[in-house]
């Protein structure tokens, strides 16, 4: 628990004109659909946006108010927080936000009301906590080794900071991994310190699924929203160069975010898509109380004995959900109408609003 006090919190809402909320949020990510869906729940909106990257809000026309920044981390400023409180705002937290104000702020000093619970956005930060989360839900993620002489089998190996799929790399044995992480300091592509902090996991050969979930405090109930796969340079380029060029052309791989598509999954595999979903948020009760709120993501490889196997987890609204910012295949199976995941939460906002139940939305 950081040293934003609940209790304040609930102080400013308490202080809120309900009948006046605003919907901000920061201007990247999966601000639009956050702020479109907003506006169709009949919120008004607004956008923390850095100078220079007003554009798509300005000709998607979906905020009603900007509030302008020299750089995004300016968001936890005080004046900032002033005139998100000024409006009303309920502020939605998605993984540029958490980024660019740094989660010691979130935690420590921004005093604006925010959706979801916001605690649980260190447990998918930090590596040892993800796994625990997900791990004690029953849900398996591939093997972890602590050490790079154990390495029986491929394996991926990830460095840490922002840096995103830039410089995995995928080993077969030690030998392997020692001369790869050797030419990568040569080339001084890594630190010794990304050497020590390198995290080793198994490799798993499967399918892409990123699987969006929404889990309703009002209703208690875990709802399955969209699905998508990941775009990824280089390595999906990589992927189209024949086998004898790929050895020719001696490129190494990198797995940057570039973009995402829509996915479905085989319908036999619902039931361990629910049961996934289910588990995740039993465990985040017990381990970070009250627990889920919101959105989560599940973000996995299915393999050929149709496993889903699970290697990262977001605790908030995730990336992928721009490919449903209109509506996904489950998300009109359970609406019939658009619905996204912006839209999603602040349907949520609405109910709770409706019932007099906003409070336990709120962090
Ligand atoms: P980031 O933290 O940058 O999002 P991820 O841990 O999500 O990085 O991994 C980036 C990509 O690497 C994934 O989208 C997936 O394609 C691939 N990947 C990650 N972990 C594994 C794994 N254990 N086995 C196979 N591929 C993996």
């Amino acid at each position: 628990m950081g040293k934003v006090k609940r209790e304040k919190i609930l102080e400013i809402l308490d202080g809120y004109d309900k009948e006046n909320i605003t919907i901000a949020t920061l201007g990247s990510h999966t601000s639009l659909h956050i702020l479109k869906g907003a506006k169709e729940e009949g919120f008004r909106t607004a956008v923390v946006c850095e100078k220079g990257r007003e554009i798509p809000y300005q000709r998607f026309h979906v905020a009603d108010e900007f509030i302008m920044v020299d750089k995004f981390s300016d968001i936890v400023n005080e004046d900032v927080q002033q005139k998100l409180r000024d409006l009303n705002s309920i502020v939605v937290p998605h993984g540029s936000f958490v980024a660019y104000a740094g989660l010691d702020n979130v935690e420590d000093k921004f005093n604006v009301p925010m959706f979801g619970n916001r605690d649980i956005l260190r447990w998918e930060a930090e590596r040892d906590l993800e796994r625990k989360l997900i791990t004690e839900s029953g849900i398996r993620m591939p093997k972890k080794y602590e050490n790079p002489d154990d390495i029986d089998r491929a394996v991926m190996v990830k460095f840490p900071g922002a840096r995103g799929g830039r410089g995995y790399f995928v080993a077969s044995t030690t030998e392997e991994y020692n001369s790869k992480i050797e030419n990568m300091l040569e080339r001084k592509w890594i630190t010794p310190d990304d050497v020590e902090k390198a995290h080793i996991e198994e490799y798993v050969s499967g399918c892409n699924y990123c699987i969006h979930y929404f889990y309703s405090v009002l209703k208690d109930e875990v709802e399955v929203l969209g699905m998508d796969s990941r775009y990824e340079s280089n390595i999906d380029g990589l992927c189209r160069i024949p086998a004898k060029d790929q050895l020719e052309a001696d490129l190494n791989p990198s797995y940057v975010i570039t973009g995402n598509h829509p996915a479905v999954i085989r319908e036999s595999l619902l039931p361990q898509v629910f049961e996934n979903g289910d588990n995740l948020v039993e465990t985040a009760r017990k381990l970070v109380k009250p627990g889920m709120n919101g959105p989560f993501c599940l973000q996995g490889l299915c393999t050929d004995n149709l496993e889903i196997v699970v290697f990262e987890m977001s605790a908030r609204i995730d990336g992928g959900t721009n490919t449903f910012m209109d509506s996904s295949p489950y998300s009109y199976l359970l609406f019939g109408e658009p619905m996204s995941m912006g839209r999603r939460i602040s349907r949520e906002i609405k109910n709770g609003i409706n019932q007099g139940k906003l409070d336990v939305l709120i962090t």
